[in-house]
This record gives C-alpha cells, structure tokens and sequence, in this order.
C-alpha cells in the first residue's frame, strides 16, 4: 500500500505557505507519522528555519507529491484532497518512521520555530521532474490542464530548487573545506600535534577549580605564588603550544613534551605546588589581592615588607608589578606598586594609623651589574655603604614624599621613562637589571615601616656567565649571584636566621634590614610563560621558586580532584648544624655557593670569586684614581709656587730642591702604587676571563 506521505521524502523541496502569505520552497527534513506532518526547512537571511506543516496543507500546495491514490479518479473531485482523503491514508497505516530529531520542537500551530543551525542533511540531489511533454497523457481534460498547470509551477519550482541545491552544494563544499583547513591544521602544520592532543587528553581527566575572590586570604610569612601569561601574538604565530595547566589554585602542572628511544613521543607532566597559583585568565588586581595586599598592613606594624616579581624575561614581570603595556604605554596604574601605594593611602586614614601622623615616601631605584642607579634623579649612580652595625645605606638616594595615588603614578612614570631611556627595548634592558620601588612610612623623620617592590632582571641571564663578552658575563655573574643569595636571603627569614648570606649582592644588601626583624614578610610571585618553547625555563622558575618555599605535592590527588598532600621538606632543618659551624666571618659568597652546590658548580665558584675580586678591584682602582687625580691638582699648586719661588733673584736653591724632591718622592710613590693596583686589576681580569672559560656550559642552567 502506497505511504501516506506520497512521495515526499526526505530532502523534498515541497512549496510552503507562510503565516503572511508568501509561499517559497522549503526542503523536507522528517517525515512524523504521529501526526502526519513533515518538518520542514529553509534558508532565511542566513538562518536555518524550520516548521511543522501537516500533510494536507502540503499537499493541497504540492499535489505532485500527493499519495496516487489520492488523486481522485474523477475529474470533478478537485484537488487538494479532502480530510477524508487523509483519514483513509491514516487507516491504510503504511508508516514510515524517521523520528524527528530531539531538537527539534514539535509544533503544533505550524509556528515558525527556530532549529539548530546545522547544515542541512547531506542529500541525493532530487532528479529533476520531466519536461510536459514527456508527461504522461492523461485521458482527462481538466486533469491534463491541472497537470500542465502543475508541470509549469513545477518548472519554476525546478528552477527554485536548481538554485537552491546549487547554493547549498557550495554551503557545503565550503564547509568541507574549512574542515579539511582545520584537518590539515591540527595533522600537519601544527608541529607537535601529537602533543597537543596528549596535553587535551590530560587536561580532560582533570578535575578544575581555578582560585576565586571567595577564596581564603591565608597569612603568610613567606608566600610563594605562580602566575601563568596567556600566550602572545608571536607565540600563536609560530603555533606555539601551551604546556601549562593551572587546575586549582595551588597547583602548576607542566607537561614536559619528552621523546623515548625508538622516537615516540610522551608527555611528562610534572606537578608543582605553591601558595597560589594564577592562571593566564587572572588579573593584575586580583594576583595583588592575594599577594602584596596582605602585606601593606605589615608595613603599618612597623614592618619590612618585601613582594618580588621572579621570571623569565617576557614572561610578565613588569606586566605584573609595573602595569599593562597597551602598546608601547604602560598603565602602571593596574600594576602592583600602584595597587599597593593606593591602599597605603587608604589605610593611613583609619583612625588606628591616622594618630601615628605618618608620611609617604616612595624611592625608585635600578640594580645594575651590582650598581645602583636612581630612576628618581636620572640614573644617578649610587654608592651603597655598610656601617660598623652592618645598616646598609644607598648614599645620596632620592626619596620623594607622596601624598596620593596620583604622585605615586607620577614617580612611576618618570622612573619607568628613565629606566628605558636611550634603549630600543624596554626588555632588552630590564632584563639585566633589578628594579626596586620602595614606600616607605616614616614617623617625625623615623622609619616605621618599609615595602619594596622588586622587578626582577630575567632569571635567564643568569645563564649569561660563559658568554665571551665581558660585560654580559659580569652582569650574568651578578644575576646569577643576586638570585641565589635572595633564594638563601628568604629562606633564612623563613627560619629566624641569625646570619643571611646577604653580602653576596648588593640586591640582598640594598635589602638586608627586610630580611631580618620579626616582622618581615616576603612575597613572591613567579611569572611563567605558558609555551612548550619555554618549557625549559618555565621549568628553572618553578624549581626555583619551590625551593624558596618547599612545597611539594601528590599529583593522584590533582587528578581526583581531592586537595593535595602537602610535605613539607625541611632541607634547612638537616643543614641547621652545618649552618652554626660556618663562622659569621666567612664569606658571604663562599656560603652561598656551598648552600647551593647543585647549582654551583666548582669551576662556578672559582668564576664568581675572580668576578667579585675584579668589582671590588674595580671599585678601589677608581677610588685611587680620584684620589691621585685631586692629590695632582695640589702638586701642581705646590710646584707652581716653587717655580714663582725661582724667579726671586735671591731664591734659597737648597730649600727648593729639597722641596722638588719632597714633592717628586710623594708622587712617585702615590703613582707606582696605583700603577701596581692597575696591574694587579688587569691581570684579575685576565683571571675572570680564564675562569669564564673553565665554566662547564651546561652549568649553571637558569635560575
Ligand atoms: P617581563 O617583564 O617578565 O620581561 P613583560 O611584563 O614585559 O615581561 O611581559 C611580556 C609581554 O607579555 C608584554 O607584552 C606584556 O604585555 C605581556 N603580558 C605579560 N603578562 C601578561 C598577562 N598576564 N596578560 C596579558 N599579557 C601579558
Ligand atoms: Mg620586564
């Protein structure tokens, strides 16, 4: 028996009436045989539409599509068929059953309903209908005529459908080829495709629950926390992969992309815990609530406080503690040290801090090859000196009083400028030298508390030491020395030490007195970035900053979800003995390179020596200099008055050549000494040279 749909199937463009009255084509995409109707769709202004039309509107539009049956065999029985016609179509019960997709809303009212865009179903492309002349001939006149009639609606409708399958074969052509790019692009041009789906794999089987402002603010002494950057144009440009996951608000994950023997490749995913961890989507507002926030209150309690941004160069330091570059500006108003200058104001006007009658002053320093420079008075170069009570003072450092957030930005900007100025590069400079913004309360003159807020140079450049160009090395040894003697600095205020190992940088002895005292507090926030290109670094960072806090973590309970095991590794514990037998005395320098042996190399070690002898010579050698250059002035004085002397007609020659001689002794002397510390400084050079080229390449690595 003959289907009570006729000979609609799917992917029959049949004729539809709108609500408004326009009939246009649409294509039938189910058939419903609970209550005879077709789902119909069609294209407008873009937009899949679709509606439910029962089968008697259809086929009074479409009679070529009616059940044969249906067609009345007498002439006088006009079509569109009747309800009757379809009762009996629903008794003979010849069901097709295609379901209507579980998206689609049934209608009842033939209400246009929105369907899910989605490409219309894939179809063989209806043959088209006969031309009337090759219709078969009907022994009926009027029927004949309605067949003519139809046969020429249907050429128009041929044509509309012609049209529309043609636009719909190039929806789909287009289609397949953006399926095809975006194949190609994840099978072939992506290099380490296999990695990224590994990574995708990994991150699916992970449980998430990224750090949020409902999150608890803990009190830290020390605190140490991750920030990961999203990755940058140039990294998506070159189909860099990011290779970090921050799953929850403690935990860094890296997956180490690693290669077996026989080349297949594996990801080793190697799980850190810290403090805090923020991921690429974190603000710079919301890393300071959980950072630097805490500890501007310490600096009210007469307290030292101290936040280091730590990281690879382009890695989000600045970004961090500086504010965001829109371009070639920086908003230092969203950086850290504004944020922190803001509630400094905010808290000096609670009643509790408003009676201690406190002033603001901010100081804007550069560490440079172990000198410093003042940003706040155009790079000055400044001379750190120690007292008999070990108080280390910046001479002649410029402290500008602040009275609000907007001076403070002003002494940003100024720093910032005279930092980058005459480079090409912010980076290119900033990446070999600290900076260090201070605020610092004072009471009648007296300081009440102190919060520094350092811009690290990259911990890359540490690796700088081997490197053939002196100047590099010298800044590398300085880097390389400044971070591990601030790594020992932290630590050794983590356990009350009486001794920190501060001398060994003039970035630890700018900043000894935040080291000690009861009420110090650290913070530091390491900066990641997320590419497999960093990986190695990215890696150096986080071990780095492990070791600042040891921390370590069960990565099973990562993947449950669960919150991880915390052990803490009280490494200094075991070295508590050691640490009593090391005299105070013993150089500062020689402590820290056995405290960190794994990556201090003995070839490093003796490196490090010859650079410190050569800075210290350095430093006497220009001292000297001075000294000699203002002594010469006097001599030429004294001669002058000699010869004056000369010119008396009855001048006393024995006096004058005594005194000539005086004269020619004293500088001798004076000169022969300098020329032999000038001798001595070269040949410490040549040793600093020889000794670079002992270093073992490989090490050190980053720090
Ligand atoms: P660093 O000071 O460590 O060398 P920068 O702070 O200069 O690195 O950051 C390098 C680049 O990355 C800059 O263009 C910066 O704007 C961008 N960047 C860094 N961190 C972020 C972040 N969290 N979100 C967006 N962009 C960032
Ligand atoms: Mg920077």
């Amino acid at each position: 028996m003959a289907s009570v749909f006729g000979k609609i199937v799917v992917g029959t463009y049949v004729e539809i009436k709108r609500s408004d009255g326009r009939i246009h084509q649409a294509m039938v995409t189910s058939l419903n045989d609970d209550n005879e109707s077709v789902t119909v769709e069609w294209i407008e202004n873009g937009d899949t539409k679709g509606k439910e039309i029962d089968l008697e509107s259809i086929f009074g539009l479409n009679p070529d599509v009616a059940p044969d049956e249906e067609i009345p065999p007498s002439p006088e029985t006009p079509p569109p068929p009747t309800p009757t016609s379809v009762k009996v179509n629903k008794i003979a019960k010849n069901r097709r059953t295609i379901a209507p997709s579980k998206n689609d809303i049934p209608s009842k009212d033939n209400r246009v309903i929105p369907t899910r865009a989605r490409p219309l179903q894939p179809q063989q492309p209806e043959p088209a209908p006969p031309p009337p002349s090759q219709l078969p001939a009907q022994p009926n006149q009027a029927l004949t005529q309605q067949q003519l009639q139809n046969a020429r609606r249907k050429s128009n409708c041929v044509k509309e459908v012609e049209k529309l399958q043609e636009k719909r074969e190039r929806r789909r052509l287009q289609q397949q080829e953006l399926r095809e790019k975006r194949a190609q692009e994840v099978d072939t041009t992506v290099p380490n495709y296999e990695i990224l789906y590994m990574i995708r794999d990994f991150r699916a089987s992970l449980d998430y629950r990224p750090l949020t402002t409902a999150d608890l603010i803990e009190e830290h002494r020390i605190c140490v926390c991750v920030r990961k950057r999203p990755l940058n144009k140039k990294e998506l440009t070159m189909k860099d992969l990011d290779v970090i996951t921050i799953p929850s608000k403690d935990v860094v994950m890296v997956h180490e992309p690693k290669q077996k023997v026989d080349l297949t490749r594996f990801l080793e995913n190697q799980t850190f815990r810290f403090d805090y961890a923020f991921d690429d989507s974190t603000t710079n507002e919301m890393v300071y609530r959980f950072t630097a926030r805490p500890l501007v209150e310490t600096i009210f309690e007469r307290g030292m406080a101290t936040c280091f941004a730590y990281g690879q160069t382009g890695s989000g330091k600045t970004h961090t503690m500086g504010g965001d570059f829109s371009g070639k500006n920086q908003d230092c108003s969203k950086g850290i040290y504004a944020l922190a200058a803001r509630d400094v104001f905010l808290m000096l006007k609670k009643p509790n801090y408003k009676k201690l009658d406190l002033q603001v002053y901010a100081t804007f320093f550069e560490i440079y090859s172990g000198k410093v420079f003042d940003l706040l008075n155009r790079k000055a170069k400044l001379r750190v000196l120690e007292d008999g009570k070990q108080q280390v003072q910046v001479v002649g450092l410029q402290e500008k009083e602040v009275k609000c957030t907007e001076d403070v930005l002003k002494l940003i900007e100024v720093g910032n400028s005279c930092r980058t100025s005459g480079q090409t590069s912010a980076n290119a400079h900033s990446s070999r030298s600290h900076a260090v913004f201070q605020i610092i309360l004072r009471r009648k003159g007296k300081m009440h508390g102190k919060f520094s807020l350092i811009d690290l140079a990259g911990n890359e450049r540490g690796a700088d030491t081997s490197s053939a160009d002196r100047q590099t090395r010298l800044e590398g040894a300085e880097i390389n020395k400044s971070l591990l003697a601030l790594k020992e600095c932290i630590r050794a205020l983590g356990r009350n030490k009486p001794h920190t190992p501060f001398r060994a940088s003039k970035l630890t002895q700018v900043l000894r007195d935040s080291f000690i005292g009861e009420n110090s507090r650290t913070c530091m926030i390491a900066t990641i970035s997320p590419g497999m290109t960093s990986c190695e670094n990215t890696l150096n960072t986080l071990r780095y900053a492990n070791r600042v806090k040891e921390l370590t973590v069960d990565p099973n309970q990562v993947m449950e979800g669960g919150r991880p095991n915390i052990h803490a590794v009280n490494q200094l514990d075991l070295l508590d003995e050691e640490w009593l037998s090391i005299s105070p005395q013993r150089d500062d320098l020689k402590l820290l390179c056995e405290q960190n042996e794994e990556e201090v190399s003995p070839q490093l070690f003796t490196f490090h020596e010859a650079v410190s002898q050569l800075v210290e010579m350095e430093e006497q050698v220009l001292e000297d200099h001075r000294a000699v250059f203002q002594e010469s002035i006097r001599w030429l004085e004294d001669e002058k008055v000699l010869l004056e002397m000369t010119e008396e007609v009855d001048y006393d020659v024995e006096s004058y050549a005594t005194q000539l001689e005086q004269i020619l002794d004293q500088k001798i002397e004076i000169l022969t000494e300098l020329r032999d510390k000038v001798k001595s400084f070269r040949s410490t050079l040549q040793e600093e040279e020889q000794a670079s080229k002992q270093i073992n390449p490989k090490r050190p690595r980053a720090l």
